[in-house]
C-alpha cells in the first residue's frame, strides 16, 4: 500500500476548503491501492480559513493542518508542507481546485512506472490576461537563454507528484528566497510532464497580481542565474568599444575636415543612454545584493504557530523531527 500526502497551501481560502476536500476525496477513494493523507498549510490567512481547517481536521482522521505564524507566501507554505509530509510520495495542489483532482490517478500511474516528479503542464493559458501570458513568455525565454546548466520547465507549476527522493532533496535546499519551480528543476531526477487544463477558481479570488508575479520572476532570475551580471559586463565592453570608435571618428572629422562637430544633441543622447545603462547595471547588482542580504541572515523559511490544535514553539519547528504522525498508527 503506497502512502501519499496531499499538500495544500491555503491563503484566504475559506470558501473553497469545504469544496476541496470532498472533490479530491471523490477521486482518491477510487484509487484502491494507495492511502492518502492531507496536509493543509494555512499561510497566515486573514479570513476564516483556520477555523475551516480546524473543523475539517476534527471531522476527518486523514487531515492535518499546519498554521504558519503569519503570511510567508506560497513558496514557504509549500516548504512547510514538504517538511511535515510523510509517506512514499507527495502531491502538491492549490486549494482553489484549479488543479483537477482527476489527474491524480494518472500521476500515480507514471510514478509507479519509475518517474520521481510527475508534473502537471498547463495546456492552455487562455483564461489569463494577455499581459500575464506575454510576461510568462518573456520570462521563459530569458530563463532558457540564460540558464545553461539545466532547463526551466515551461508552463509547469506547483501541481505535481514528488517521490520521497525529491522530497528529501528539496529539504536540503533551505534558502529562504524560494523559487520552488526552479528548485524542483534543480533537484533533477526523472521527470514526466502530463498535460492538464487549468480550471476556473472554485470560489474566492486570486492573490497574485502583476507585481507579485514580477517579484517572483525576479526572484527566479536572481536565484538561478548570474547571467544578467555577465550581460552587463559585455554591455560595458561593447559600449566602451563603440565610444572609442566614435571618438576616433569625431577626431578624424575635426582634424582632417575641420568639421565643427555638432554638440548638444549627440552629447545629451549619449549622456542619457549611458545614464540609463548605468542605472540598469546598478539595479541588477542591487537585485543580487538583495538576495545575499536576505540569505545571509539564515532566517527560517517559515514559523509554525499551530499543528492540529497544538501550539508549536520555535525549537520544534527548526528541528526536522519525524513529524506527521498520521501515517503511523
Ligand atoms: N497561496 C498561499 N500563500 C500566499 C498566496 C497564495 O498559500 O501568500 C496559495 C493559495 O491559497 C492557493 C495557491 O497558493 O492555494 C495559489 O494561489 P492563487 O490561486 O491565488 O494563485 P493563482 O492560481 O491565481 O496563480
Ligand atoms: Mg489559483
Amino acid at each position: 500500500m503506497d502512502r501519499i500526502t496531499i499538500i495544500v497551501p491555503c491563503y484566504n481560502e475559506q470558501e473553497v476548503i469545504d469544496l476541496f476536500y470532498p472533490a479530491v476525496q471523490e477521486h482518491v477513494t477510487k484509487i484502491s491501492d494507495c492511502e492518502f493523507r492531507y496536509i493543509f498549510v494555512n499561510d497566515g490567512s486573514r479570513d476564516g480559513t483556520l477555523e475551516k481547517l480546524r473543523e475539517l481536521s476534527a471531522a476527518h482522521d486523514d487531515v492535518t493542518y499546519l498554521s504558519l505564524s503569519r503570511n510567508f507566501g506560497k513558496e514557504s507554505a509549500m516548504m512547510a508542507g514538504i517538511d511535515y509530509a510523510d509517506g512514499d510520495a507527495v502531491i502538491i495542489m492549490d486549494a482553489d481546485l484549479q488543479h483537477p483532482p482527476e489527474k491524480i490517478s494518472e500521476m500515480i500511474k507514471y510514478w509507479r512506472e519509475g518517474y520521481d516528479d510527475v508534473c502537471g503542464k498547463r495546456i492552455d493559458r487562455a483564461g489569463e490576461t494577455w499581459l500575464k501570458r506575454s510576461c510568462a513568455n518573456i520570462f521563459y525565454a530569458v530563463m532558457k537563454k540564460f540558464s545553461t546548466s539545466y532547463e526551466m520547465q515551461r508552463d509547469v507549476g506547483d501541481f505535481r507528484l514528488l517521490d520521497k527522493r525529491c522530497i528529501e532533496a528539496l529539504k536540503l535546499l533551505r534558502e529562504n528566497q524560494r523559487f520552488t519551480k526552479g528548485l524542483f528543476t534543480w533537484v533533477g531526477y526523472h521527470k514526466k510532464e502530463i498535460p492538464f487544463e487549468v480550471q476556473p477558481r472554485a470560489a474566492g479570488t486570486t492573490t497574485w497580481n502583476f507585481f507579485a508575479l514580477f517579484n517572483l520572476a525576479m526572484k527566479g532570475m536572481t536565484s538561478f542565474t548570474t547571467a544578467p551580471l555577465r550581460l552587463m559586463t559585455f554591455l560595458g565592453i561593447t559600449i566602451s568599444f563603440l565610444a572609442m570608435a566614435y571618438m576616433i571618428f569625431v577626431l578624424t572629422m575635426a582634424l582632417l575636415y575641420g568639421d565643427p562637430v555638432a554638440g548638444y544633441p549627440t552629447l545629451i543622447t549619449v549622456m542619457l543612454f549611458l545614464g540609463g545603462i548605468q542605472l540598469l547595471a546598478l539595479g541588477i547588482i542591487g537585485e543580487y545584493l538583495g538576495q545575499i542580504f536576505h540569505e545571509s541572515k539564515h532566517r527560517p523559511i517559515y514559523l509554525i504557530d499551530e499543528i492540529d490544535g497544538r501550539r508549536m514553539i520555535y525549537k520544534e519547528v527548526l528541528m526536522p523531527i519525524e513529524r506527521n504522525t498520521k501515517f503511523r498508527d
